[in-house]
């Protein structure tokens, strides 16, 4: 780690343990300066190469050494997180990490498939198009799925042969580190990927205004995607993929088993200490059903285990900072105020490191602040409805439109609600299922753009249309 951020400013920011409020590291914290050095590294190695010049299946045979590596570190990296964010570490070890090996397989497969087609000529022209890289890429991501986030980024941004500057949230900065180490002892030619830690409004605001950077792919807030977007516009008017903030509803239906759908819904909600953009915020249970649900939700929560991520067992760590767990503390509390039902939880556990305890609140109405704002905590928050097409009226009204969850055993019902919910991602009697291959992104103020799957090359790639005759060019 002290390798690769050793050229910077001078500068450090002291990094804590959410758990505990530890300091485990300093990091260098990058600045503009540092942002600018490190987009002239990549327009260089961009520009000279040898990275966008080398066959695509020299590039694949990089990628697919590096989720090797990945592999082999698997423990290591799983545990980097836990410290760095507060997940528990069986959960990044099983899960996570392995995703992203199996997204770097996926990118790396991708490599020497990527080509354009041959145009049918309105004459005697040969036509075709070219896929080309965009270039310098530019990559700002968040906190809560730290080497996920940045292997959505870099997968497709060097499997199409670009170079990129990434930046990491401030909070959870060790594994993107680890893992640029790991590339480059696969082989990544200098200057082709380079993380520069260090915080939002200096350098992420540097990377995104940047005249030299060619494309920008951003995951936060919407707050900042707004930012970063009118950045990036100002500047060089350079393409932004936004994925950002969600309020997904989880749609119970009255036919539902109602245990299997209080154990996902809980799942949806509470998962990484729903600190998930796909939270199943909203959980829209029919009247029907309702007072059971809501009874077996409270004592699912009451039984989730809090504690120590390395604790075998623990279902949920602490928040991922102090900002955060106040923010939650306060949502918790408006929403007393608002006069929906506290079931369970409602309150901080213990008097070290961030953990609050699973809350439930029943009785929520679609006008309360916990019902429109995104909490990014363990927060669940139960509404009732009475038809489908009220159900999907009230879903559909946030700004938001990033995913949902439908739970029901009748086909026509499950129909009815796909086609009508105005979301990236339906997910149907599960939750927050991903793969590689499936893309995944917002509509409305939950983002612009996709990313996984074949759908993410399209951020990374410029198409060159190109028109050359097969006749005498005199008459051209
Ligand atoms: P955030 O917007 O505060 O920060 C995200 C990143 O933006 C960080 O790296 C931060 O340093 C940087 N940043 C902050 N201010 C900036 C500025 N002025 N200019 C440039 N960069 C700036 O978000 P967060 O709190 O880290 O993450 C939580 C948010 O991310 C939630 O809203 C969540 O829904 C969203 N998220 C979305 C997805 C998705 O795929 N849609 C995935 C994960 C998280």
């Amino acid at each position: 780690m002290g390798n690769l951020s050793m050229q910077h400013q001078g500068k450090l920011f002291r990094h804590w343990i959410p758990g505990q409020g530890e300091v485990i590291a300093n990091v260098a914290e990058g600045g503009a300066e540092d942002i600018n050095r490190a987009v002239a590294a990549a327009r260089k190695a961009f520009d000279e190469g040898p990275w966008p010049k080398m066959t695509a299946y020299e590039r694949q045979k990089i990628l697919l050494c590096f989720a090797d590596l990945l592999e082999q570190h698997n423990d290591e990296l799983a545990a980097l997180e836990a410290w760095d964010s507060g997940k528990p570490y069986q959960q990044a070890a099983t899960d996570e990490i392995p995703m992203v090996i199996r997204l770097m397989r996926y990118y790396a497969g991708w490599a020497d498939k990527i080509h354009g087609l041959t145009a049918p000529a309105n004459g005697p022209f040969h036509m075709q198009t070219l896929h080309e890289p965009i270039g310098v890429a530019g990559g700002i991501i968040p906190w809560n799925f730290p080497l996920l986030m940045f292997s959505w980024k870099v997968g497709p941004a060097l499997a199409c042969g670009n170079t990129i500057v990434l930046k990491p949230a401030e909070q959870t900065p060790l594994t993107a580190l680890v893992a640029a180490k790991l590339l480059h002892e696969a082989g990544l030619p200098p200057g082709v990927l380079n993380v520069i830690p260090g915080y939002g409004p200096t350098a992420g605001a540097a990377l995104a205004s940047h005249m030299d950077v060619d494309k920008l792919a951003f995951t936060g807030s919407t707050e900042t995607g707004k930012i970063v977007l009118e950045l990036a516009t100002k500047s060089n008017m350079k393409p932004v993929t936004l994925e950002l903030g969600g309020k997904s509803p989880f749609i119970v239906c009255e036919d539902a088993d109602i245990d299997e759908a209080v154990e996902l819904a809980h799942f949806a909600l509470f998962f990484n200490q729903g600190q998930c953009c796909c939270a199943g915020s909203r959980t829209f249970v029919h009247e029907s059903i309702y007072d059971e649900f809501v009874e077996k939700a409270k004592q699912r929560a009451l039984k989730r285990s809090v504690g120590d991520p390395f604790k075998e067992g623990t279902e949920q760590g602490p928040q991922i900072d102090t900002e955060q767990f106040k923010k939650i503390l306060k949502y918790i509390k408006s929403g007393v105020e608002c006069g929906a039902t506290l079931e369970s939880g409602g309150e901080r556990l213990g008097d070290k490191g961030y953990y609050i305890k699973p809350t439930v609140f029943s009785n929520v109405k679609d006008d309360m602040l916990i019902a429109k704002d995104e909490i990014f905590g363990p927060v669940q928050t139960i509404l009732k409805f009475k038809d489908l097409d009220e159900v999907i009226r009230r879903a559909n009204a946030a700004h938001y439109g990033l995913a949902a969850g439908i739970f029901s055993k009748n086909i026509d019902t499950i129909n009815k609600l796909t086609l009508a919910l105005r979301v990236g991602t339906v997910w149907v009697n599960c939750y927050d299922v991903f793969d590689a291959a499936i893309p995944f992104g917002g509509y409305k103020m939950s983002g612009h753009g996709r990313e996984k799957g074949m759908y993410s090359l399209e951020n990374y790639l410029q198409v060159k249309s190109v028109c050359t005759p097969l006749v005498n060019p005199a008459w051209l």
